[in-house]
């Protein structure tokens, strides 16, 4: 495999960008080699500068569920910038996907549209503070909440902690208002909520953890959440920004039909573009600016161009068996993984739920907490990533990360990739 070119422009972006890139897991540290500098995709595939191709399974982490340049999307796209990029005034697109969402979506009631995943995060702990009138919030081990300061929080040693960042130029003093607990443990939960009585404002989660690992959790756990909360008068958020739209139109808020109390959106949202938001009811939102006293604002918020990219992808996800073939697929695929290998790989486990799949090495039967991924697996992924994309696969490059399978993958995509898969994990394995 050819990489001069991405090699020679990973060296020019070094210059430029720490680390060369402009977010970090894009720098392929924990695969080890060069990224690989993408010039065009179409569909399940891409072309990186060297004119490499691959079937992609990354999909910019997530939002391209329709697969790269899709017809439909690109259309609305250039129907929109042509009259105009933006005007820091509203337009009819952020009703028209506004109504799109909340006439299919019987979870939130008002919606604010921002600009990234973190946004509406930040956005979604400042509105739980402001409502509760409380500082703490509560947080689990092995979830992504973006990279704003209170969310860069990690456990310390006991069951119920304040956390230690994560990143540096987090001051102790936000550290000090996040909790940190395990997740699927209830007890932790419990004891969090005697230590802090009345000072926790929400419980923040990703109902469907998938940025370490896929740790799939249990509905009666989901439930517990919501109970407890309810009874100690603090905000259950599901963060949905990964599988929002994407395990269905209500994400994971319908799919175990469990009503949070406010609901953040990211990736799939924009189709492609940079769109996030956050809902909940009317009530609860009414406390944002400028009705309420909880500010919260954006220079491009609601952008036309992102507006009219995520009106035609999220139009596209509510067809009839849309998100049933995406299933079929993944099933498909995994399924064609196992029976392409030739040798027995005993501790080889693909996860899955929906379109989303996650490869480990692990003896376990499930994998519900952070703790149970084992670090030292993490070679062998290595290994598999590589020889992927020595045979045309390309899945994201950390072992860490989920992989999505698009509406573009065709049978034939995902036979290849399945025989990929079985040549590169014999290897990885050996
Ligand atoms: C990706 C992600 C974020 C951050 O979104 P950005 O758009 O990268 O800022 C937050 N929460 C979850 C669950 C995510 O998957």
């Amino acid at each position: 495999m050819k990489r001069e070119k991405s090699e020679a422009l990973f060296e020019k972006a070094k210059k430029y960008f720490p680390g060369g890139v402009n977010s970090p897991v894009r720098a392929f540290r924990s695969v080890g080699g060069t990224p690989l500098f993408i010039e065009r995709g179409k569909g399940s595939h891409i072309w990186d500068a060297d004119g490499n191709e691959f079937i992609d399974y990354c999909g910019s982490w997530g939002p391209l569920i329709l697969g790269h340049a899709n017809d439909k999307v690109i259309e609305a796209i250039k129907k929109t910038v042509e009259k105009g990029s933006s005007f820091g005034a509203p337009t009819a697109l952020e009703n028209d996907l506004a109504e799109l969402i909340l006439s299919n979506n019987k979870f939130i009631q008002k919606i604010r549209f921002v600009s990234s995943g973190t946004e509406a995060v930040m956005s979604a702990i400042r509105l739980a503070r402001g409502y509760t009138k409380r500082n703490k919030i509560l947080k689990f081990e092995g979830c992504y909440h973006g990279h704003s300061d209170s969310l860069l929080v990690k456990a310390g040693s006991g069951l119920v902690t304040f956390g230690n960042t994560s990143s540096a130029g987090v001051p102790e003093s936000f550290v000090n208002e996040t909790i940190v607990v395990s997740l699927n443990n209830e007890q932790a939960v419990k004891q969090a909520f005697s230590e802090f009585k009345d000072q926790i404002a929400c419980i923040i989660i990703e109902p469907i953890p998938a940025n370490n690992g896929l740790l799939i959790q249990r509905k009666e756990y989901l439930q517990f959440l919501r109970e407890i909360c309810t009874e100690n008068k603090t905000l259950l958020i599901f963060d949905e920004v990964i599988n929002g739209f994407r395990i269905g139109f209500t994400g994971a808020a319908g799919y175990y039909n469990i009503q949070p109390d406010i609901i953040t959106y990211g990736k799939i949202i924009g189709g492609g573009l940079p769109v996030g938001m956050y809902g909940a009811s009317a009530e609860i939102m009414s406390h944002i600016s400028p009705e309420g006293d909880v500010y919260q604002a954006g220079t491009l918020s609601g952008n036309p161009v992102a507006m009219a990219a995520g009106i035609a992808q999220l139009t596209e996800c509510l067809k009839p068996n849309f998100y049933e073939e995406l299933e079929r697929k993944t099933q498909f695929l995994i399924k064609n993984i196992f029976s392409s290998l030739k040798s027995q790989v005993s501790n080889l486990k693909i996860f899955s739920i929906g379109s989303i799949f996650y490869v480990a090495f692990t003896d376990k039967e499930v994998l519900r907490s952070a703790e149970e991924i084992d670090a030292d697996s993490m070679k062998y992924f290595r290994v598999l990533h590589k020889e992927l994309l020595e045979r045309g696969v390309y899945l994201g490059p950390s072992g860490y990360e989920v992989g999505f399978v698009c509406e573009a993958h065709t049978e034939s995509d995902l036979i290849k990739t399945a025989k990929a898969f079985a040549e590169a994990l014999e290897i990885a394995i050996k």
